[in-house]
């Protein structure tokens, strides 16, 4: 009788710990990602490494678990067959030439295309140029870009070994958000680019960068941390450097989003040029 208690025992407990861990897998929604061969993997569970069986268990009731895949460079875009890397993108400059597609071409200063590696493995991607960049023609160069060059160099990376751009080329009047027909204007801009660069990895700048791209309106408190895709091409969204001025407690997660992305591409044999500086 006592054995047969003792078991009773045991399977209340084990019971009691599978509904504890699914919970959680519920309130983190995705999946954490882990890579293997080239393509990235569902791989925990709240927060913590799952054992192999619990997750053949859980799987059944996972379908949102994430599969992404981190895509050799090839030397044409696949999608258009276009030039890569420095032709590419400027053959894209001159087609986009003095771009009146949009509204916002009568308020601006300068275009502000992008700048950086034409080859880069990473592209960070905000929403639209600021005053600053308005008047230098350059991406994030006032005090949030100057954050974002931090953060770049804390993965190990020069700002020149990285691409820098916005879904936007032209600044909303004020820095007001930007309006649909803006986006659907020159987004395909960003997709020629992405196209000719073809990274290894995105990673979206803010609110209004990853709602824009991923179509997804959830709160970027809720979207940063978990790997998307964008144009076939794997995305980390994260907190916008101009945000992480406001509230810097908010530098420790931006961080723990840009470690992941350096140890997704590490798992792809991609590092840092400067490793030490992580
Ligand atoms: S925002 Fe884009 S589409 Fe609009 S004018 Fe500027 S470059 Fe052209």
């Amino acid at each position: 009788m006592a054995a047969e208690g003792d078991e009773r025992e045991a399977l209340r407990a084990l019971v009691g710990q599978l509904k504890t861990n699914l919970g959680a897998r519920g309130r983190s929604g995705l999946l954490g990602v882990a890579m293997r061969s080239g393509s990235i993997k569902s791989g925990t569970l709240g927060g913590s490494r799952a054992p192999r069986e619990e997750l053949a268990r859980a799987k059944p009731a996972l379908p949102h678990a994430a599969t992404l895949v981190v895509s050799a460079p090839t030397e044409e875009s696949a999608e258009t067959g276009a030039p890569r890397g420095a032709e590419g993108l400027k053959l894209l400059r001159d087609d986009i030439g003095d771009c009146q597609r949009c509204k916002l071409a009568g308020g601006r200063t300068n275009l502000v295309y992008g700048v950086g590696n034409p080859d880069a493995d990473i592209v960070f991607v905000g929403e639209a140029p600021g005053a600053d960049e308005d008047a230098r023609g350059e991406p994030f160069v006032g005090k949030a870009g100057q954050l974002l060059t931090k953060m770049i160099e804390a993965m190990g990376y020069r700002r020149e070994d990285v691409y820098i751009c916005n879904v936007l080329k032209c600044r909303p009047p004020g820095n007001r958000n930007p309006e649909p027909d803006e986006v659907a204007s020159c987004e395909p801009f960003l997709k020629r680019q992405l196209a000719a660069i073809r990274p290894r990895m995105i990673v979206a700048l803010g609110k209004f960068a990853v709602q824009c791209l991923l179509r997804d309106d959830a709160p970027i408190s809720r979207l940063r941390g978990n790997f998307r895709t964008y144009e076939g091409i794997p995305l980390m969204p994260t907190f916008h450097p101009a945000y992480l001025l406001r509230d810097p407690s908010k530098k420790k997660p931006a961080w723990e989003d840009l470690k992941s992305v350096n140890a997704a591409l590490a798992r792809v044999g991609v590092t840092p040029p400067n490793p030490a500086a992580t």
